[in-house]
């Protein structure tokens, strides 16, 4: 059992000034494995003071001091890293070993990255008459979601610590624990005391009162399209800069030339992966009519082959989802689509037999799915996979793009050249060209309703810095 008591504020362990508690539920056992203080206005409060007084001494702090601490948290981060992976497999329900790899994995490779690549940055550049100097934007507010907990915050706060920012971390309320050991590690690296703060709480409260703040200068949402929109309003009052990482419904097109075998190997993992409930999730499979039967057989076969099960069973590909009431949400929107007429291939919304604990949904995969309906158009955030058949490669891109949201996608031919003319042509911040992989150096981030501003890599830390230029005399 996980008991945090206290938050994390201006280099202390500070016990919380309200008596609430967050439960922290297993979302295979549903048990309570921890709690977390459930913040109050005061405690954003107290943080936000913390980081600005904070501001000015670590943005003045020598680059390669403020990397060697980056390294020193990247160091921290890979000691834990069984920790981290058996925490947030119980509290989002990804199967243990993947969540070594992706969710404890990808939060060193974040610090790692910027510990190396702040030396080389150039801050200062001339232009004409003038000297253009990045200067960090000054406090910044992270708040986060549940699905990929700890990369999500590491994606915000080591590249704005690495600016010279300081950071306020508002986690969310589903997946809290792991950021309790990022604070630890953050501590034992010897950051100074403000730079970097934790406040958990609920984000219509805390979330809201950060949000507003006007001490703040910058917020980084990562959440829903709902938040976004809430957030990028009340945040308009003050004029912050604000960075959103929203929904998407991600497309994965499939050209009439594609290695079947690999690309529905492909398509249905990058829906399937952490039960479906991943941002960039390929949740559309756009099929073309002229191998429509094939695909479907296929389909069927890959899906039905993700064993559901315990996290931590070694047979496990499919854990179950974060909670009860997303598991409704999901189940309710395969509802949907059958009512609207797809075809049900496999899966469905009955809880599976063998599985009576735990917020499990079978893996669902729907055919013949008009690209007009709601399992088609809006995030399910489940295992569910809808089949859009095309005639024809303007019909297959035009599918594509009919979505409010423009995250990510794929595209698979025997051609690359041509996969790439077609990625070109598709609304979205990424595309994966014939199955290529997640680059933690890469831009993320969305088009349209799917938010602004990019996430990873030297664009993820050019979010967080002003540039100011100064007109010289000489
Ligand atoms: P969410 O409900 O929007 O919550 C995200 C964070 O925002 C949580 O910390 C939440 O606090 C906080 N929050 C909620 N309402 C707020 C408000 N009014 N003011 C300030 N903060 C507020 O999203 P989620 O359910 O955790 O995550 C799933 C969503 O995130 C999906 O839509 C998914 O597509 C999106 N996502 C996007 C990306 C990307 O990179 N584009 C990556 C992952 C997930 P509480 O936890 O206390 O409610």
């Amino acid at each position: 059992m996980q008991l945090r008591d206290k938050l994390y504020i201006n280099g202390q362990w500070r016990a919380p000034s309200g008596k609430g508690k967050i439960d922290v539920i297993c979302s295979s056992t549903e048990e309570v494995i921890g709690c977390v203080p459930e913040g109050t206005v005061a405690d954003a409060d107290a943080a936000v003071q913390a980081a600005r007084d904070a501001f000015e001494g670590w943005a003045a702090t020598p680059v390669a001091e403020r990397a060697a601490m980056l390294g020193k948290i990247q160091a921290g981060l890979m000691s834990r890293m069984q920790e981290i992976a058996k925490i947030i497999a119980q509290e989002v329900g990804m199967p243990f070993k993947m969540a070594m790899m992706i969710q404890a994995g990808l939060p060193v490779a974040s610090f790692g990255y910027v510990a190396n690549a702040l030396p080389k940055y150039e801050f200062e550049k001339r232009i004409g008459n003038s000297l253009v100097v990045h200067e960090p934007v000054g406090v910044v507010v992270a708040i986060t979601p549940w699905n990929y907990p700890l990369h999500q915050i590491a994606g915000k706060v080591a590249p704005a610590l690495a600016a010279g920012c300081t950071v306020v971390l508002k986690p969310s309320s589903q997946a809290p624990l792991n950021a309790f050991i990022l604070a630890e590690v953050i501590e034992a690296a010897g950051v100074p005391k403000g730079v970097f703060n934790l406040v958990t709480g609920r984000g219509p409260q805390v979330g809201e009162r950060l949000v507003a703040h006007p001490e703040v200068d910058m917020i980084s949402l990562t959440g829903s399209t709902r938040s976004g929109r809430r957030i990028a309003e009340l945040a308009s009052h003050t004029i912050k800069r604000v960075a959103l990482e929203l929904g998407g419904k991600s497309a994965s097109v499939i050209l009439d030339d594609a290695d079947l075998a690999r690309a529905i190997r492909g398509s249905v993992s990058a829906c399937m992966l952490n039960s479906g409930q991943t941002c960039s999730a390929h949740t559309r499979m756009v099929a073309p009519e002229s191998r429509y039967a094939e695909i479907v057989k296929r389909t069927v076969e890959e899906a039905e082959g993700y064993t559901l099960g315990d996290p931590f069973a070694e047979t496990t590909k499919l854990g179950p989802l974060v909670s009860a009431k997303q598991r409704e949400t999901v189940r309710s929107y395969i509802r949907k689509g059958m009512a609207e007429g797809a075809e049900l291939l496999c899966g469905g919304p009955d809880a599976p037999a063998n599985l009576p604990k735990g917020w499990y949904v079978k893996p669902t995969v729907f055919g013949r799915v008009d690209p007009n309906s709601t399992i088609a158009q809006e995030e399910i955030f489940g295992p569910v996979l809808s089949i859009i058949p095309y005639k024809s490669e303007d019909d297959a891109v035009r599918i594509a793009n009919n979505s409010i949201y423009g995250l990510a996608g794929g595209v698979w031919s025997g051609n690359e050249a041509r996969a790439i003319k077609v990625a070109r042509r598709i609304r979205t911040g990424q595309v994966d060209i014939n199955g290529g992989a997640f680059n933690i150096e890469a831009p993320f981030g969305g088009y349209k309703q799917s938010g602004y501003g990019r996430e990873l890599g030297s664009y993820g830390l050019e979010e967080f810095f002003e540039v100011k230029s100064l007109q010289l005399k000489s």
